[in-house]
């Protein structure tokens, strides 16, 4: 058996039950097969590979909170410190219910290929909890964060692993974090991202993973002889990620026709109204039902189907495993040209082949949605040198940092014969400077 083959049965034998876990590590490994066989013997000689697969540390906790019933509930917490071969650890909270320990790792072992694209010193980990925070009151979220924050503390810093925001958790639940973990240490320090800009935030952090991903596509079509301008899009989810790759797209010329939550989805023939879209979800916290109220033209249904509307390019931008293989067989039927992942693994990897296989553009999650991350690491130079940047500045860092991850991707994938393969320019890429450095780290 090869070495990597070896490698995934037993990551599989060893963390039983987790399947999002062993998907994201198959993706991995059958895409940076030959880099590593080529340096077989080397990599098997100080276990790489396992040592890789196996977080560095992975914390569990209890969360006790008191709703506003007065009852105890109890939810728990999630940290995986996966890998600081090249930085302090460095990924997301998610709040939600479907979170469990393989989830988590999924998320922190992509974390450390995509940190590593950004070219910033940042190592990979992600965190959580099974904690939903739909239909909670701000004290009951206040509650839980603070609960949270009074174990995750201990294992956090400015310098060793520093959580951002993801799925559930956004300006609100990072200062209730934020504000926690300052009282408890009193240190006023950047030890979470993604921060209100009165306290320590980044201009243009809100904006950077939908942004980041627009200007990743821009590129990467361009080198393909391809204009964004005057091209249709179908988008899915309508959160921060969302949002913000919707408001881009359409700064560059595109028409977004779709956008969905995890209730149901919305069609606009003329276009998703993106202030219409903000009142919703970000000031009002409600559901996609009262998009009608905004845009009578437009139409809702419930359940899921943006990908059955025809368009040039698809932007997964919701959860993991939301595009499977009859979706991908309708875009293609639908003449889709592009698929770029807003959201971490949200193509099957079924769906992923079937989508190469028949010339779709396809960009992977590591690179395209890095921006957020990248962002992040510019929150945390901020918060060293005690300044603050203009939203000029980071946004052209974040554009100048999206476009040599394309240029950086590319030139992998040529140079291990897989032109235009850009998920396996991706891995190899993100694999190369993080296997160097452990190399040169010695066995720890
Ligand atoms: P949000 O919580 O802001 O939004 C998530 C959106 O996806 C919501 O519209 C939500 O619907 C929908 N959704 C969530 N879970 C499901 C589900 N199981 N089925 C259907 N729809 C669902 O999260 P983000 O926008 O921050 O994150 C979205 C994705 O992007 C995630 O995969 C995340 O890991 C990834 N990502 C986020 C980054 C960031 O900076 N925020 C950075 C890089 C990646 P509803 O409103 O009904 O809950």
């Amino acid at each position: 058996m090869s070495y990597v083959d070896e490698v995934y049965a037993k990551v599989v034998a060893k963390n039983p039950a987790e399947p999002e876990f062993h998907q994201a590590v198959k993706e991995f490994l059958d895409t940076v097969r030959p880099v590593i066989e080529k340096h077989e013997e080397e990599y098997r000689k100080v276990a790489l590979l396992e040592r890789l697969t196996e977080p560095e540390r992975q914390i569990r906790f209890r969360v006790p909170w008191v709703d506003d019933n007065g009852q105890v509930q109890v939810n728990t917490g999630y940290r995986v410190q996966f890998n600081s071969a090249i930085g302090p650890y460095k990924g997301g909270l998610r709040f939600h219910p479907s979170v469990y320990f393989g989830i988590i790792k999924f998320l922190g072992f992509e974390q450390i290929f995509k940190n590593s694209l950004t070219g910033l010193p940042i190592g990979g980990g992600k965190g959580g909890s099974d904690f939903d925070p739909k239909g909670k009151s701000d004290r009951e979220v206040m509650a839980f964060c603070q609960s949270f924050m009074t174990e995750l503390y201990r294992h956090i810093g400015k310098d060793t692993d520093v959580p951002a925001g993801d799925i559930g958790v956004g300006g609100r639940e990072i200062g209730f974090l934020y504000g926690q973990y300052k009282r408890i240490t009193g240190l006023y320090e950047g030890v979470l991202t993604g921060k209100g800009l009165t306290y320590g935030g980044s201009l243009a952090r809100t904006e950077a993973t939908g942004y980041g991903l627009m200007y990743f596509t821009q590129e990467l079509l361009k080198i393909n002889g391809i204009d964004v301008a005057g091209k249709t899009a179908v988008v899915s989810g309508a959160g921060n990620v969302a949002i913000y790759a919707i408001q881009k797209a359409e700064e560059l010329g595109m028409k977004v026709l779709t956008c969905s939550d995890s209730t149901g989805w919305v069609y606009d023939p003329d276009g998703i109204d993106v202030a219409a879209l903000k009142e919703i979800k970000e000031v009002n916290r409600a559901r996609l039902t009262e998009y009608k109220k905004y845009r009578p033209n437009s139409e809702y249904h419930e359940g899921r189907g943006v990908w059955t509307i025809k368009a040039d390019f698809a932007f997964p931008c919701a959860t993991q495993n939301e595009l499977n293989l009859d979706d991908a067989k309708t875009l293609v039927a639908n003449g889709v040209k592009a698929v770029c992942e807003g959201a971490n693994m949200p193509t099957t990897l079924d769906a992923t082949n079937y989508l190469k296989e028949n010339g779709v553009i396809f960009g992977p999650a590591k690179a395209a949605n890095a921006g957020g991350v990248a962002t992040s690491a510019l929150e945390m130079s901020q918060n060293s040198e005690r300044l603050s940047w203009t939203f000029e500045e980071v946004d052209a860092k974040l554009k100048q940092i999206m476009i040599n991850i394309v240029h950086n991707i590319d030139a992998a994938a040529k140079e291990y014969g897989k032109a235009g393969d850009y998920a396996a320019g991706a891995n190899i890429a993100g694999f190369k400077k993080v296997a160097d450095a452990m190399m040169a780290q010695g066995i720890v």
